[in-house]
């Protein structure tokens, strides 16, 4: 069978060439050429029993019963959210290119190497748009609420959930799929709703059962602090440019800043020596700072002062912030974020402050299950066995009401047209399921 259709398809594919030369007299092909030409084609051509297909790599099938888990999740961040009076936003996957180009920067490494972008099918006109598949969602939001003027009556909170998309190397902890849960608070200057956000994230973890992280911060200054400083880490680098990796000295004058968050432990030294950026601070940007500090002893959440955290996006001003742990490698970050006092302004919208947070839901739940946190997976209340299928529509209509009730019921089903199964078989496949799930 698989035979004949490749047979088949290798003589039409024959047939297409021929009437194809047919048409330009110039190109004449020899039978064996013609041969040549179409023989390596046919062994690739998909069998009539298709072979299995893998999902692409970095990018993974949540399954149940995990998938209980992402639920259960999510449902906690819904209710806090709520208490914290964080309305619910959802913007499309896909937008212009040029949104993420602009708004996380040119010289990151989102936009330099990790886009999943393409150019659209052409219009009749042949104009067709650059795409990109979002690697965060700051930038969308901020799109999204200027395109709807939303900060027309005031500061709006907002918060998401969903995929994210970066061609990165697949490991623990990084995928090329991957599940962002993010807050953002636009319209809002002061460092009460920074420490309002950061609140919210511990809230989070305890309400997870979380306790294995810290919390480090910083503060990015206003752009014209940290022009001075630039100017100096410059000169900093530039003096010890034989301790640079080739990143390095390739950012060295189009993002120096990001030197500072290199992941690389041969250049420990040369960065924990470089100028501080909390040194070229004005009064105005510490006091910011200060301001989140005495609002987070307070309410009793420890911070470290980490002078290295700058944050790989481009669009961060004043506070940034990292959650980290341990116990997860390398891929410790579980969330991150900070101010981007000038993003809305650099996005064509009406100049607004903003600040906000993003989670790796991937990497938060690995952390629970590190920390052997239990999370109850959910079981019917019931199971309905069935006597005879000529009973079935009664059940099914007893099932419904079940349900309406609020009784969560599994019913028997048989895999085969022959009949139900005795009454004594249907009973062991919900005591193996309850076993299962214990
Ligand atoms: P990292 O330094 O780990 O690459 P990042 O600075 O690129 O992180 P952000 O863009 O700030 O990360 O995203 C916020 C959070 O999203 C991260 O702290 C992390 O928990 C998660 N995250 C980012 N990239 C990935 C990925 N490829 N796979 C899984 N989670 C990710
Ligand atoms: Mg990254």
């Amino acid at each position: 069978m698989a035979k004949t259709l490749r047979g088949s398809f290798r003589s039409s594919l024959k047939t297409t060439l021929k009437n194809a030369l047919a048409r330009k007299p110039s190109l004449k092909l020899p039978e064996p050429m013609l041969e040549k030409m179409t023989a390596g084609r046919a062994e690739k051509l998909p069998l009539a029993k298709m072979e299995k297909l893998a999902a692409v790599k970095g990018m993974n099938d949540i399954l149940p019963p995990d998938s209980a888990r992402w639920e259960w999740l999510e449902e906690k961040v819904r209710s806090l959210m709520l208490r914290y009076a964080y309305r619910n936003i959802r913007t499309p996957i896909l937008e212009h290119t040029q949104l993420f180009v602009r708004g996380i920067g040119e010289v990151t490494d989102i936009v330099e190497k990790e886009m999943y972008s393409f150019e659209d099918r052409s219009d009749k006109y042949g104009d067709y748009d650059h795409l990109t598949m979002r690697p965060e969602n700051t930038a969308s939001v901020v799109r999204a609420v200027t395109e709807h003027n939303l900060l027309y009556e005031g500061g709006k909170r907002l918060y998401y959930m969903g995929p994210m998309f970066r061609r990165e190397r697949p490991q623990r902890g990084r995928y090329r799929q991957f599940h962002q849960i993010g807050a953002e608070a636009l319209g809002f200057a002061g460092p009460e709703v920074d420490a309002e956000l950061i609140l919210l994230a511990a809230a989070l973890w305890k309400e997870l059962g979380l306790s294995d992280w810290r919390l480090e911060i910083n503060s990015l200054g206003e752009p014209e602090e940290r022009a001075q400083h630039r100017a100096q880490l410059i000169a900093h680098f530039e003096q010890h440019a034989d301790a640079l990796d080739e990143e390095a000295r390739r950012r060295l004058h189009s993002n120096p800043l990001r030197i500072l968050d290199t992941k690389n432990p041969a250049m420990k030294a040369v960065v924990e020596s470089a100028p501080r950026l909390i040194d070229f601070l004005g009064p105005q940007s510490l006091a910011h700072f200060e301001g989140l500090k005495a609002i987070l002893d307070a309410n009793g959440i420890a911070w470290t002062l980490n002078h290295r955290l700058v944050r790989g996006l481009d669009y961060y001003n004043l506070t940034v912030f990292e959650f980290v742990t341990d116990r997860l490698g390398a891929q410790g970050t579980i969330c991150a974020g900070g101010r981007y006092d000038y993003l809305i302004e650099q996005m064509g919208g009406k100049a607004a402050p903003a600040v906000g947070w993003a989670l790796g839901v991937e990497r938060v739940l690995e952390l629970i299950k590190e920390q052997g946190e239990a999370i109850a997976l959910p079981v019917p209340d019931a199971y309905a066995v069935i006597p005879e299928a000529s009973a079935l529509p009664v059940v099914l209509q007893t099932l419904q009401a079940l349900r309406a009730a609020g009784v969560s019921v599994q019913m028997h089903a048989s895999a085969n047209a022959e009949g139900m199964g005795s009454m004594k078989s249907q009973f062991k496949r919900p005591m193996a399921a309850a076993h299962a799930s214990h």
